[in-house]
């Protein structure tokens, strides 16, 4: 197992439970991980049953992450910790409600990011020690999260700088933001071809990988239906990425030579990477889903919509702090009301939110 840094308050050792294990437990019971149940992954709830949340999503994203550790033998607690909290940061409404928090804290000055909030979370937000805010996680947890898909310089974010500024975080950090990619590349297919956002004819001429794999299933499984066909697909889709990121991340390490964890933080670029033709076809996907689903007239009027109600509630409760739970007023003499207003919607799963909107707006 890898060695930790340990905790900001020191614990005693558990008697048979890792220091990494130990910390995707606390993860797991952690309200803000409960919360991601009620938050949308990209379609909102209500529209089926049968689509990712971002609860599923997160144990999509850790099955696969958890399977890459081991094929590379990493650590696969602190792989699992990290890709069960790598999305607990996330404020409601997924990318629209992240970018409006965001435009609304640029307003004042500042910005809003959900690793940041993330890192917020499990240090202060959580509460369930007597000793303690915060959920005491490991060093390498904490760093994990704030540097899920990017690197930072000394200075950069002052606040960071105890977090091996101009160092890569280890493999197993770096591997939770390809599997990400992974699982929602392939997911958000799957949900938006039976939400009927496009034909097979679509995606076949815009993923050549996929069009192949589409031709092979017609030939084995001629009588199969075009369901049938497409969940061949996206499942063979799937096992292709996994092991084409296996594959380069492997090649990447033998090319930079490097053998040991130390070398991997010292080394100018990530390591954990995709095979070229694994690369393309992630990035073909990628921009597939942009055209025919992100940015479809049906997701874009969504987005809209959640993003003019944000700013409205947003605008709302900096007008009227009182109306804010005692806990965040009681914030308000140590942080601006934005910040605590901020914090607040973060941490809202969308049904809340729209909860506390037709409260605010009731009678208006
Ligand atoms: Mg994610």
């Amino acid at each position: 197992m890898a060695q930790s840094r340990g905790r900001r308050y020191p614990e005693l050792p558990h008697s048979y439970r890792g220091e990494f294990q130990r910390d995707r437990d606390r993860i797991i019971h952690s309200r803000a991980f409960r919360r991601l149940e009620n938050k949308m992954q990209v379609f909102p709830a209500g529209i089926s049953d049968h689509f990712r949340n971002r609860l599923t999503h997160t144990i999509e994203v850790s099955q696969i992450a958890r399977t890459v550790a081991s094929v590379l033998g990493l650590d696969e607690d602190l792989t699992e910790a990290l890709a069960l909290g790598h999305d607990i940061g996330h404020p409601p409404f997924a990318h629209a409600g992240e970018e409006e928090l965001d435009r609304q804290m640029r307003r004042v000055g500042e910005r809003f990011n959900h690793n940041l909030h993330a890192l917020r979370i499990v240090e202060s937000f959580e509460h369930r020690y007597a000793r303690f805010r915060g959920l005491n996680l490991t060093f390498e947890v904490r760093e994990g999260i704030v540097k899920h898909s990017r690197d930072f310089e000394k200075g950069e974010n002052p606040a960071l700088d105890d977090y091996l500024p101009g160092l890569r975080p280890p493999l197993e950090a770096q591997l939770i933001d390809l599997a990400d990619e992974i699982a929602y590349n392939t997911a958000d297919l799957d949900d938006a071809f039976s939400a009927g956002l496009f034909e097979t004819s679509g995606i076949r001429k815009a993923v050549p990988e996929f069009d192949r794999r589409y031709e092979d299933a017609e030939g084995q499984f001629p009588g199969a239906s075009e369901h049938e066909r497409f969940q061949e697909v996206v499942r063979g889709l799937v096992d292709w990425l996994v092991s084409g990121f296996i594959q380069g991340t492997m090649d990447a390490a033998a090319q930079a030579g490097v053998a040991i964890a130390a070398e991997v933080r010292e080394y100018p670029r990530r390591l954990a990477s995709f095979t070229p033709a694994s690369e393309a076809t992630n990035r073909e996907l990628k921009q597939f889903l942009h055209h025919e689903v992100y940015y479809s007239e049906l997701m874009l009027e969504e987005r809209r919509r959640s993003s003019r109600m944000l700013a409205e509630l947003f605008e709302f409760y900096v007008a009227n702090p009182a109306k804010l739970p005692p806990n965040y007023v009681e914030s308000l003499d140590a942080s601006p009301v934005h910040r605590v207003v901020c914090d607040y919607i973060a941490g809202m799963t969308d049904g809340f939110f729209l909860r506390q909107y037709q409260q605010a707006f009731a009678g208006s």
